[in-house]
């Protein structure tokens, strides 16, 4: 092994997977023991070797200025043999050639650094798989010289060497490119330098920032730009923007192609720009399953991806069209080439999923190769339901009793357990009580059912090992089953305070259980702290500290709030305070909301949106409208629109149109909509938003307020106000822009309730003082 300057540094296993890998991708359903199960896996071998056993060698060598290094997972001494020890379950014979082929790359790898590091002559290389269901060890071996493993060892480094070289090659060039990055606009717009200087010290000292700057002012050149700037300095690696849906992933696009990632723009940066989409929009083959058998594009992705993988990152610039592009020439998957390629880009544009979610490709990329991240995140003020979400999870009684009457023989009995552990949660939890007024019951329970944990996990060992022994079965219940209460079993390991479990029951036989998370920051802290920086912006990220606490950013992360640019003027804030949109005062609100929305036209006819808290209150004022002025021109939102039907919506926003557009607070049309100018004069919000006051909502502020001293206002009034403010920012997007806000409910004039609108409406020369 040759000791000369590194060039590049490369773990074992990702130079294996780089350069031993070949054949069709497989991704055939093969329930792989969970990571809890492999260590304990590890742990067990470990035990049943002699003292003198190593284990977790750490080993290294350098070829040619490539630096590989990893940890070997045994050695013993007394039989001169080096053990590779991999978990598995079922059928050892039906494991893939090339897998196998993989993992005797990487044992013989890890021979060649501990003859080198040892002066060892010769050696048994050993693959010991434990089948995690039997514990049985299956050992397969085989002896080499040195000689040969180093002659292994040096044609793996040669076949990576290329790319490491021009990967060493391409860092440099985007660093020196980087560093004197321009701004691509002539000027800063107002508010737009601030937070940019912001970000750039962000990503300069290693912190998050929170940062709250308003619709209009560029946040997201504002964030990109700076934080681009800093990655040559700061020895940045990667850069995360993540959004939370996908038109602002195409903004963030934009704003990259402008800064020169687009080959088409006018300053070419070397610079790799990746979209990851999700694999149902990446898929060109929707029926198929992902192996060689079945789907083209799977046959030979190995064979075919260091090609498709060099064409990729020389294009440099891979939106998903161009993504796309590039992996049907060269006949693979979008999708899986899309997850390859993240490994190499510079700067990935995806969802909030691809780094917080609990087996997230970035967080994983980032670990296994010590990656400097920077992240940013668009839209931030939606990261708190989007966070909970990632770490709920829910089983249905009807869905395992379905898969319990029609199950296999080896998953009767099991089933059968869980069945009457389902039935006997039910009547503990006073199941005789069926939903009231076809209202589904519901109980939160003291903490998680153990003995119905314990079926459950019965049935998850029964189900996975049913479907390592009989690969082929095509029942997708039955996977889908298994997938539902792996998930479960999963949060179930770290149930705490966190999270709740529920017992929902919408009629006999008919019962849900949910683990539900109420504050992400357990979830999130650690993978705020792994990051290098990290910048979450939004419009609306007030107040600070509740997204602090329940998101979990560091204790020295900074807050900024970036002035808005619009002056008091223009938009006249008013406050209906005669009327109430209670649940109670509904029916009697309906006068008083018609006469505002014929007024307020009448005054100033153009286009208007209105938003109320529900379809059926949507529904109500369009009528009580249609009977009292039916002159007047309105369109509604309404319930699961497609996509067609959403520009459809929005189409009638059209400049010289007049009417109004009924609206569902929170929904499609409440944020991230834009509609400059004459498009939209003037918002009607007929509600404060806040959830609805019922036993889960009760629970949550429960446990807001026994953790955070503030449950009412974590609970209902700052997610209410957040969708409130944001619907009411669809109407001034510009300096230029002018209109009114009617806000119509008394509860507006509430102080607590005050002191959570934007500073510049309080300016303005309305009904608020
Ligand atoms: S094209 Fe679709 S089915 Fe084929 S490998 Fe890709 S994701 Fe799987």
């Amino acid at each position: 092994m040759s000791a000369s300057t590194p060039i590049y540094r490369v773990a074992v296993r990702a130079l294996c997977d780089f350069t031993a890998r070949e054949g069709d991708l497989d991704h055939r359903f093969t329930p792989s023991p969970s990571a809890r199960e492999g260590m304990a896996g590890h742990a067990l071998v470990r035990r049943r070797r002699d003292d003198t056993y190593e284990s977790e060698i750490a080993l290294s060598g350098c070829y040619r200025g490539l630096v590989v290094s990893g940890r070997a997972d045994g050695y013993d001494p007394a039989r001169n043999r080096l053990e590779e020890v991999k978990t598995h379950r079922g059928d050892l014979s039906r494991m893939a050639a090339n897998q196998r082929a993989l993992h005797w790359a990487q044992v013989k790898v890890y021979g060649a650094l501990l003859c080198a590091e040892r002066g060892i002559e010769s050696l048994t290389l050993a693959l010991v798989y434990l089948d995690i269901a039997s514990e049985r060890e299956t050992l397969l071996t085989e002896e080499a010289s040195a000689a040969e493993l180093t002659a292994f060892f040096e044609e793996q480094c040669e076949r990576f060497l290329a790319w490491a070289e021009q990967e060493s090659i391409h860092r440099q060039a985007r660093d020196a490119a980087l560093a004197g990055l321009a701004f691509p606009h002539d000027a800063f717009r107002p508010g737009q330098r601030e937070l940019a200087e912001s970000v750039y010290k962000a990503a300069a000292t290693g912190r998050c920032l929170l940062a709250q700057a308003p619709t209009g002012i560029g946040k997201t050149v504002a964030t990109l730009f700076p934080t681009l700037k800093a990655m040559p300095r700061q020895g940045i690696d990667r850069l995360a923007f993540l959004t939370m849906k996908t038109p602002g992933r195409r903004l963030a696009l934009a704003s990259l192609a402008r800064l020169g990632g687009d080959p088409g723009g006018r300053q070419r940066l070397p610079l790799r720009v990746l979209e990851l989409t999700a694999r149902s929009k990446a898929c060109v083959y929707p029926d198929r399953a992902c192996h060689g058998d079945a789907c083209p594009l799977a046959a030979g992705f190995y064979d075919r991806l260091p090609a498709a993988r060099r064409d990729a990152v020389e294009r440099g610039w891979l939106d998903r069209e161009a993504l796309r592009e590039v992996a049907l020439e060269h006949g693979i998957c979008p999708y899986y080439l899309g997850q390859e390629l993240a490994r190499w880009s510079d700067v990935c544009v995806g969802d909030v999923n691809h780094y917080f979610d609990a087996s997230a490709l970035l967080h994983g990329l980032a670990q296994a190769n010590g990656w400097r991240l920077a992240l940013l995140v668009d839209e931030a003020h939606n990261l708190v339901e989007r966070a909970r979400g990632m770490y709920s999870a829910e089983l249905d009684q009807r869905a395992f009793g379905q898969l319990h009457r029609g199950a296999p023989a080896p998953l009767v009995q099991p089933l059968g357990r869980l069945m009457r552990q389902w039935q006997a949660l039910v009547r503990e939890q006073g199941g005789a009580e069926d939903g009231q007024a076809g209202r589904p019951a519901y109980r939160v329970l003291e903490g998680l059912p153990e003995r119905f944990v314990g079926a459950l996990q019965r049935v998850t060992v029964a189900l996975t090992d049913y479907l390592a022994e009989h690969p082929g079965v095509g029942d997708p219940a039955l996977q889908e089953r298994l997938f539902e209460a792996l998930a479960f079993a999963r949060l179930g390991e770290s149930f705490g305070e966190h999270s709740l479990c529920d017992l929902t029951r919408h009629g006999r036989g008919r019962a849900t259980l949910g683990l539900r998370n109420l504050v992400p920051a357990d979830f999130l802290a650690p993978r705020f702290a792994q990051a290098h920086s990290s910048v979450l912006f939004s419009a609306t990220l007030a107040p600070v500290d509740y997204h602090r606490n329940l998101l979990g950013v560091p204790d020295r992360s900074v807050w900024q709030s970036v002035a808005s640019p619009f002056h008091a003027d223009q938009l006249e804030v008013r406050i209906q305070g005669a009327i109430s949109t209670r649940l109670h005062d509904r029916e009697a609100s309906l006068d008083p909301i018609v006469d505002e929305l014929a007024g307020q036209f009448r005054r100033r006819p153009g286009l208007y949106l209105a938003f109320f808290s529900s379809f059926a209150y949507l529904q109500a004022v369009e009528t009580r409208l249609a009977r009292r002025y039916s002159e007047l021109p309105h369109w509604s939102q309404t319930r699961g629109m497609s996509e067609a039907e959403r520009d459809g919506f929005l189409a009638r926003f059209r400049p010289g149109a007049q009417g109004i557009g009924f609206a569902v607070l929170g929904g499609a049309f409440g944020e991230g909509i834009d509609l400059p100018g004459e498009r939209l004069i003037g918002a009607f919000i007929a509600t404060l938003g806040l959830p609805p006051f019922d036993p889960f909502n009760e629970a949550l502020k429960a446990r807001l307020q026994s953790r955070f001293g503030c449950g009412d206002a974590y609970a209902y009034r700052i997610p209410g106000l957040i969708k409130v403010i944001q619907a009411a920012g669809r109407v001034i997007r510009s300096p230029q822009d002018s209109g009114t806000l009617v806000l119509m409910d008394d509860r507006f004039q509430q102080p607590e309730v005050r002191k959570l609108l934007p500073e510049w409406w309080r300016m303005a020369g309305s009904a608020l003082p």
